[in-house]
């Protein structure tokens, strides 16, 4: 997606480690307007892939889920990084690593939320080492439902998170992948 590429070049801030800061348009700061664009583009990547349900982790991967879940008219499940006490009953859960805060989060969701006929597409804003989008794919397996794909708005494609879920089969879909990323610029990959 051109306009992700542009937004990147134009507000993206490179920070060490690998990190991307995009907080203007993405994360903390939503453009609604880019939101909307973003949902539109992954309903049209996925129009023909029978998806029943949008599924993320809170925090950011929620606009671009929303966004997507109103182009697509699907709802949409967010797995929780702590099992608060308003979860009450049978939760899937499973340990996944953050990348920005490196701790491991048990990440739950309701199970009458997730169900063997739904057929899941995964969303999240970043796909670096592929971390969240595996321990989503793995709650998606509990509950017996299909993944149908992922679709990450930036994917950091020399953290390879990416290529290993498409080399176990998952179809992946990143509006922008960014190849090399130093103070002297970005590289995205030709899609
Ligand atoms: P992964 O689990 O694929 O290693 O990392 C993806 C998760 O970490 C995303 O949910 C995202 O919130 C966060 N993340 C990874 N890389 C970046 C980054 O460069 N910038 C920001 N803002 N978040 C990131």
């Amino acid at each position: 997606m051109k306009k992700m590429e542009d937004k990147i070049l134009a507000e993206g801030k490179v920070l060490p480690g690998g990190v991307l800061k995009v907080g203007s348009f993405l994360n903390q700061q939503v453009d609604i307007r880019f939101m909307k664009e973003i949902g539109d583009e992954i309903a049209r990547l996925y129009k023909d892939s029978g998806a029943t349900k949008i599924f993320t982790i809170e925090a950011s991967g929620i606009p671009i889920a929303i966004s997507a879940g109103f182009a697509m008219g699907l709802p949409v499940v967010y797995a929780k990084k702590h099992k608060g006490s308003n979860i009450a009953g049978d939760v899937y859960s499973v340990p996944v690593k953050s990348f920005t805060h490196g701790d491991t989060n048990n990440v739950v969701v309701t199970k009458e939320f997730l169900s063997p006929e739904d057929r899941i597409l995964i969303v999240d804003d970043f796909l670096a080492h592929g971390s969240a989008l595996t321990g989503l794919i793995s709650i998606v397996e509990q509950a017996g439902a299909t993944v149908v794909g992922c679709a990450a708005a930036i994917e950091k494609g020399f953290q390879n998170g990416g290529d290993t879920l498409r080399k176990e089969g998952y179809r992946v879909e990143s509006l922008a992948i960014i190849d090399e990323m130093t103070d002297e610029g970005v590289v995205f990959r030709k899609q």
